[in-house]
């Protein structure tokens, strides 16, 4: 199918950034289409109805990690209720679960070290080797908070780019992290507003981008094979990391002509890797495990698969979330549901001392989504790497006078990696081509 109408804007994707690009530009009326390869949006906010009809499941994004003016508007606007999330931590250690009353205080004091203004960056794991000092259970403490905060590799995620992400904390009365009652998707229906629904091709995945001087086209290959060419002035891609890496046959976008810019301009770029098991439980057993009540965040050593464990506290409801980032959780991608729900039993086994078998017998079901096998994801969310010296990566990466690249990637250092920083870069970037246009 071939099309004469020209676009001011074609927008690649439906995840968080593309949304909010998109509803920014219909504000101020401008004539614009986005292409979803799925058949639904969203991208990595995935909410699923459960067998509590009350509280939904989520496979992809879970906390509001920041009080972030755009995301907290939205909910406003909308008017979805949020809550704030409780970090209380129970540890694994010679076999009993216990409290670390001066954690925080301690912690804080080992994340403040890295250093942003470093002449010479270097990796996380060499600034480790460098500290000496820092005593062992707050080295596995660190190292389990890289690879599980933010799914990265401490070989490869840089120094200088961590403490950056650890500064400026933004906060709501003394909080960051929050729960939206109704879900995730419920942000993301606060943009669906002005027609955009309208505005949306589902189960449309860009394939190839023909461009030159005088036109572009954008052209999608649609499940029943047919092709659709499509023309507009200026494209986003607001697509994830490993897509624009063209890391999977299935969402590579193929320029005619190439951009041999495209690549190098991501090369400080990695893609984190995570697993999340929803276990659902026919009784909330965990809570006879410590005086300490409601349980909040279970933890074992970050050497075990899924070390991290957390209640909805303070909701009292019979879910555990099993999370296990980086290096493991790209190791556990490689193994079958089943096989990963067995890895986070056998942990969960461990740290609430009780046999498999009675966990199995507990298990009402498990929900999960391989984010690291899905072709339009190949990954969970982005970290940035040492610096190389001779290559500034730019804010707002934009190539020869029509292409825009948005999404969680290439956020300000505390957004990289979250749905708040991919709304607010994608609102930045439609802010940059209204100025275009
Ligand atoms: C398990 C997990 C837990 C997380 N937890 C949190 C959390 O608690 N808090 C938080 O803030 N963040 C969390 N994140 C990260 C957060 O979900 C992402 O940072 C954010 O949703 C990314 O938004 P985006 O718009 O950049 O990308 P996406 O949401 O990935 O959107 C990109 C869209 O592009 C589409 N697409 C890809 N290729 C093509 C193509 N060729 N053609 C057309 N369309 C294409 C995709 O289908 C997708 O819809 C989590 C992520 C995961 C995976």
């Amino acid at each position: 199918m071939k099309s004469s109408h020209c676009f001011d804007v074609v927008i690649v994707g439906a995840g968080a950034s593309g949304l909010s690009c998109a509803a920014h530009l219909l504000k101020q009326n401008v004539d614009l289409m986005v292409l979803e390869a799925r058949p639904r949006i969203g991208g990595r906010v995935f909410t699923q109805g459960s067998p509590h009809p009350s509280i939904p499941i989520e496979l992809g994004a879970e906390f509001i990690h920041a009080a972030s003016p755009l995301v907290l508007d939205l909910l406003k606007k909308t008017g979805h209720d949020f809550y704030d999330a409780q970090f209380e931590q129970l540890f694994l250690k010679n076999g009993k679960l216990i409290e670390q009353k001066d954690f925080w205080d301690r912690f804080e004091k080992v994340l403040a070290l890295p250093d942003s203004e470093r002449k010479t960056d270097r990796s996380m794991a060499d600034f480790l080797k460098a500290h000496k000092a820092i005593p062992k259970d707050m080295r596995d403490l660190l190292i389990g908070y890289i690879e599980g905060f933010q799914a990265a590799d401490i070989n490869l995620i840089g120094e200088k780019a961590f403490a950056e992400s650890e500064k400026d904390k933004r906060d709501l009365n003394g909080n960051n992290d929050f729960r939206i009652v109704g879900g995730y998707c419920d942000v993301l229906q606060g943009l669906m507003q002005n027609s955009l629904k309208k505005k949306i091709a589902l189960e449309h995945p860009v394939t190839q981008i023909n461009w030159n001087k005088k036109q572009i086209e954008i052209i999608c290959t649609l499940p029943s094979g047919r092709r659709r060419h499509i023309h507009a002035k200026q494209v986003v891609l607001a697509v994830p990391l490993a897509v624009l890496q063209g890391q999977h046959k299935k969402s590579q976008i193929e320029f005619k002509p190439e951009i041999p810019e495209l690549l190098p301009a991501l090369s400080h770029l990695h893609v984190g890797h995570v697993q999340r098991l929803v276990f659902i439980f026919k009784t909330r057993f965990w809570e006879n495990l410590s005086e300490k009540n409601p349980v909040c965040f279970l933890r074992a050593p970050h050497n075990m698969y899924f070390s991290t464990w957390w209640t909805l506290s303070p909701l009292r409801a019979p879910y555990l979330i099993a999370w296990q980032g980086g290096p493991m959780a790209q190791e556990l991608s490689n193994m079958s549901d089943n096989a990963r729900i067995e890895k986070a039993l056998q942990t969960l086994s461990k740290i609430t001392n009780r046999s498999l078998a009675f966990l199995k017998k507990e298990v009402s079901s498990v929900h999960q989504h391989n984010w690291s096998k899905d072709p339009y994801a190949m990954g969970a969310y982005t970290y940035t790497g040492i610096e190389n010296q001779d290559y500034k990566p730019k804010t707002y990466p934009h190539f020869h006078g029509f292409l825009w690249l948005t999404g969680e990637a290439f956020a300000k250092a505390d957004g990289q990696g979250t749905v708040h920083g991919a709304l607010e870069h994608g609102f930045e970037i439609a802010q940059k081509i209204l100025q275009a246009l």
